[in-house]
């Protein structure tokens, strides 16, 4: 398309390309550019760089087409081109005009969200870097004689030195040693180390892996295999099997049919799923080398697994959520793991489910993709009802375990010891005797412990939020889990100026109850603040795991996916809030947390005890989840959706706005609401506008507006009337907004 063309054929330049590109702004649309001057024509899935207003941005191209709506004359030109050959195909252009659509997002975001950090940058796919490496100096020096008079130059020269002589990127070292940078210098002037630069490569051959067989399969185990292999194509699934089941097992043989066959799969865990223990499980049993995508990555670490995927090279790619994006030329088979947890979806910016879009992909690549849980999502049990979806069961535990039992302890007229019930503490004396583990279960959503005052009840709130502050008493601090504020509590109200005494369950304060109660014992506590730092969160894992500690404390962080052999008795301390939660998916998240929770228990010979602490025995909740567990809670919730018109029901998009001044925010929305009804789309309700159940957040008021429809097609048709007319509203610009499809919390 690009090639010089004659004078005579000046006046048809108007069939020269024109490049639709996807630029990293919030506006809907991409945006026209002819070609750059020189060079050759970018093809769709290139970056280019475009002039943008007064910027230069790095803009994705979505597609070369021989129109424009606007005149040629004032289209500008690409800059340059970034890449020679396109980064993305057409497939995955595709999945991110799709998810534009479906999630009412701006395209360019989208395309951004896409791709990992450095290329969204403008880097290049195999970019340079400052290696670091020992010299031959340097290996021969005395790491002892270093360690005495400099201990931090010696740690770098430990690192390097196991590294050898290929070097070790900046970002790595970052990682590794923060401080390096500043031991380098004497370092090189020593001569110890050198410097120099390399274009990053596709990763080695990977070295033989020596795998392990895994068990045979059980009869239900191979009758989900065999049911996912028996449909060619496309097919979804549900893997609706109990905690410790064997889900993982048929994930993996299918992954091993998949990967004889030489192609891809791609295994997408929630946020925390990611431990070592899995990967490492895939690896021994797999023999491959997982492309890993997540997080906890640097970024040259991230690039380096999305090349991986890219070039089919990986054959199996294990991710959070926005894995769901990589390009997967020989994608094989989707598998979600816990498709019910809440990470799955992005709560901000781009909120989209990596669940929804996995099935998305699987469909148009026809490739199976597989749902696993043991407490699936009313959404998916719902497909299933209707057919659309295959419903496979592992009903019970693999290798024979039995479920554990689950009793209700009524603490309505007991005396607690900072929330813990003489029955639990009697429970736990008796499972550690019995040489087993227990694990205390803190649900922290909205019942972190804070300062009241004995007086007037006063509580300690954030300046800047409609919230309490939670105590941290480690610290001696107050600190806002919303938006960060920290400050030394105040000895007196600033109310009546009685004394503040702490209230609420907390990590710490059970942990130093425990303590007390079982001084011999190893108490090991497992949340955010104990688990700040990098890596400490897989150390805890592991300890825990290898019976290093008797008592577990924690919160969501300890429900998932992990295995400890030695844990017997799981203790739930507050049930009681999500039994009267106000968002209509309160008893379905209740239910999932406690079977996710049990599930820890007895995964091994000794059967697994479970007590959950309630001041309400005498809830309808309760009989449901202990005759019939999480699908009797399950059943009967689809039941009153069906008679609410609540979700799988019905569709919901909230349109959340937030201002300085309340009246700001919801007059955004009252206009918004006003377009609604000008659009007399009567199978679209809208609700609202409210507040935000925490109006104030980090200093802005937040308020929503809630749409609600039986019919998908109306509430997308009506969202794609409204977004431009939002962009152009000139009063909102006061306000930030956005739009939610299939929201999972309504505040
Ligand atoms: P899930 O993913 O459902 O929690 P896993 O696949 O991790 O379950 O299996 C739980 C435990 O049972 C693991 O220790 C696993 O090795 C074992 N297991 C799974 N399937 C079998 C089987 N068919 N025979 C014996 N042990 C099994
Ligand atoms: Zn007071
Ligand atoms: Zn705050």
């Amino acid at each position: 398309m690009c090639r010089p063309l004659p004078i005579v054929f000046i006046e048809l330049l108007s069939k020269d390309p024109i490049l639709s590109v996807a630029v990293n702004v919030p506006l809907s649309h991409c945006f026209d550019y002819l070609p750059p001057a020189t060079g050759p024509c970018p093809a769709p899935g290139c970056r280019v760089l475009v002039p943008f207003g007064r910027r230069r941005e790095t803009g994705l191209v979505m597609a070369v087409s021989s129109d424009s709506s606007v005149r040629r004359g004032k289209l500008k030109a690409a800059e340059a081109l970034l890449d020679e050959k396109p980064l993305l195909s057409e497939t995955e252009l595709a999945l991110i005009r799709f998810t534009s659509d479906y999630y009412h997002h701006p395209i360019g975001e989208v395309a951004a969200a896409s791709l990992p950090t450095l290329l969204r940058r403008g880097g290049a796919l195999f970019p340079v870097v400052t290696m670091t490496a020992v010299t031959a100096a340097g290996s021969a020096t005395d790491l002892d004689v270093l360690t005495k008079r400099a201990p931090k130059q010696a740690a770098l020269m430990g690192l390097l030195i196991d590294a050898g002589s290929n070097g070790v990127d900046a970002d790595t070292l970052t990682e590794m040693m923060p401080g390096w940078r500043r031991v380098s210098s004497t370092l090189r002037e020593k001569g110890y180390i050198e410097q120099f630069e390399a274009r990053a490569e596709p990763r080695e051959t990977v070295i033989e892996i020596e795998t392990e067989p895994g068990p045979t399969l059980n009869g239900d185990q191979r009758n989900a295999v065999d049911a996912v292999n028996a449909k060619p194509g496309f097919g979804a699934f549900l893997l609706d099997g109990v905690t410790g089941s064997g889900k993982t097992e048929v994930y993996l043989e299918l992954i091993q049919g998949v990967l004889r066959e030489g192609r891809q799969t791609l295994l997408l865990v929630p946020e925390i799923g990611l431990t070592p223990q899995l990967t490492g499980r895939l690896r021994r049993r797999l023999g491959v080398e997982p492309a890993l995508l997540h997080s906890g990555l640097t970024d040259l670490e991230r690039l380096s697994g999305w090349r991986e995927a890219r070039s089919g090279r990986a054959k199996l790619v294990v991710g959070t959520r926005s894995a769901v994006f990589a390009p997967l030329p020989e994608l094989g088979l989707v598998v979600v793991d816990e498709e019910h947890d809440a990470s799955l979806k992005q709560q901000e910016g781009l909120r989209y489910s990596a669940r929804d879009l996995a099935i998305v992909r699987a469909s148009r690549a026809q490739v199976p993709v597989i749902l696993g849980s043991a407490t699936p999502t009313l959404e998916v049990l719902r497909h299933c009802e209707e057919g659309s979806y295959q419903r496979l069961e592992l009903p019970r535990r693999a290798g024979g375990a039995e479920p554990p039992s689950l009793r209700i302890v009524d603490i309505s007229r007991s005396q607690l010891d900072e929330g813990l019930s003489d029955t639990l503490i009697d429970a736990i004396d008796r499972h550690l005797n019995a040489d087993g583990q227990a694990l205390l279960f803190l649900n922290r959503r909205g019942f972190a412990p804070t300062l009241i005052c004995t007086a007037c009840g006063n509580v300690c709130e954030c300046r800047r939020c409609d919230a309490r502050m939670t105590l941290h008493a480690e610290i001696g601090r107050l600190r806002c889990h919303h938006c960060g504020a920290e400050r030394v509590p105040d000895e007196h109200c600033d109310e009546c100026g009685s004394p503040l005494k702490p209230l609420g369950a907390g990590t710490q304060r059970i942990e130093d109850v425990l303590k007390r109660h079982f001084p011999d014992r190893r108490v090991l506590r497992v949340d955010s603040d104990s688990t700040r730092l990098k890596g400490s969160m897989d150390e805890a894992l592991s300890a825990a795991a290898l019976g290093e500690a008797d008592i577990l404390v924690g919160t969501q962080m300890l429900s998932k996916g992990h295995h400890f052999p030695k844990l017997t008795l799981v203790g739930v301390i507050n049930a009681d809030q999500g039994l009267f939660g106000t968002d209509f998916r309160s008893d379905e998240r209740m239910a999932q947390s406690i079977v996710q929770v049990a599930g820890r228990a007895g995964r091994e010979q000794m059967r697994g005890e479970v007590l959950v602490q309630t001041a309400f025995p005498q809830h309808p909740f309760w009989p449901l989840l202990v005759g019939e567990s999480y699908h009797g809670v399950a059943v009967r919730a689809l039941a009153e959706r069906a008679a609410t018109g609540w979700p799988p029901y019905s569709r919901l998009a909230v349109i959340r706005a937030a201002a300085h001044r309340r009246e700001d925010a919801h007059a955004f929305l009252d206009r918004a609401r006003r377009r609604i009804a000008a659009l007399r789309l009567d199978a679209v309700r809208a609700l609202g506008p409210v507040d935000a159940s925490m109006a104030r957040k980090a200093g802005r008021y937040r308020a929503q507006l809630l749409l609600q429809s039986a019919d998908r097609a109306a509430l997308h048709s009506l969202l794609r009337q409204l977004r431009p007319e939002l962009e152009a509203d000139r009063a909102g610009r006061k306000v930030r907004w956005s739009i939610d499809v299939d929201p999972l919390d309504l505040f």
